[in-house]
């Protein structure tokens, strides 16, 4: 799994979606990757501080947000 990968399933991981695998290599990606690390960790102070964007009601709009910002991110780094 690679970061795009990450970003792109961490909705899913908040909602439990993922399939046991993917769930596997997602936790490992996050074990190895502190930049993903953070990603989750914004994201999820971003869904307590909006407090009704919940993972489950979080809009495209928002998720395309947050997504673009990350990669934003990363390009700075
Ligand atoms: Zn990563």
């Amino acid at each position: 799994m690679n970061c795009n990968d990450f970003v792109e399933l961490v909705t899913e991981f908040l909602d439990g979606a993922l399939s046991e695998d993917t769930e596997q290599r997602f936790i490992e990606h996050l074990a190895q990757c502190s930049g993903c690390e953070n990603y989750l960790d914004q994201f999820r102070q971003t869904i307590a501080a909006t407090g009704e964007l919940t993972p489950e009601g979080i809009s495209s709009d928002a998720r395309q947000h947050l997504l673009s910002a990350f990669r934003d991110w990363q390009r700075d780094v």
